[in-house]
């Protein structure tokens, strides 16, 4: 996941706009996460002052259990960061900015990817904003069958009425 700025770095250009489609072969994070290797990233580098930053974001997609139905989908996430392109990375700096190392005019943004997909997977999501769970009586799908439940256990004065009917 190379981005090459040797260009970039030595024009007059003030900004650089990337759209890459980047493959993660790290077999083990795939697995771990339930990540589609294949990812989006888009970014713009800017040069200011002496400094060039990267605000990028990544849109990845992770097969993930519907919160509410419990049905496996695949949910599409974006996220974004920001990072400083250094020379040299400072050792010493105690901010919380992302330092990424320019070496030989690329910089690698393979392990930033990495971390910002692990950082950002949501612990629950649904399948759809309305996707309407499963039964807590009976245990269907709700969204693939209807159950009768609601209806008998709705309202407890038809319960009453039944026994009255029974007679
Ligand atoms: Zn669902
Ligand atoms: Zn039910």
């Amino acid at each position: 996941m190379l981005i090459r700025l040797n260009k970039f770095l030595s024009s007059d250009q003030i900004s650089l706009k990337i759209n890459e489609n980047f493959v993660i072969d790290d077999e083990i994070f795939l697995s771990k996460t339930h990540l589609h290797k294949d990812i989006i990233f888009n970014g713009d580098i800017f040069k200011v002052d002496e400094s060039v930053l990267l605000n990028g974001t990544i849109k990845y997609t992770f097969r993930a259990e519907c919160a509410r139905c419990l049905t496996p989908f695949d949910n599409v996430v974006e996220t974004k960061f920001e990072a400083n392109l250094v020379q040299q990375l400072d050792e010493n700096d105690e901010s919380d900015e992302i330092q990424l190392k320019i070496s030989e005019g690329c910089v690698d943004l393979e392990e930033i990817i990495k971390q910002m997909i692990y950082l950002s997977m949501p612990m629950k999501s649904v399948c759809k904003k309305d996707c309407k769970g499963i039964c807590p009586n009976c245990g269907v799908n709700l969204n693939l069958e209807e159950c009768k439940c609601e209806d008998n256990l709705a309202d407890p004065r038809f319960d009453k009425l039944k026994d009255l009917l029974k007679d």
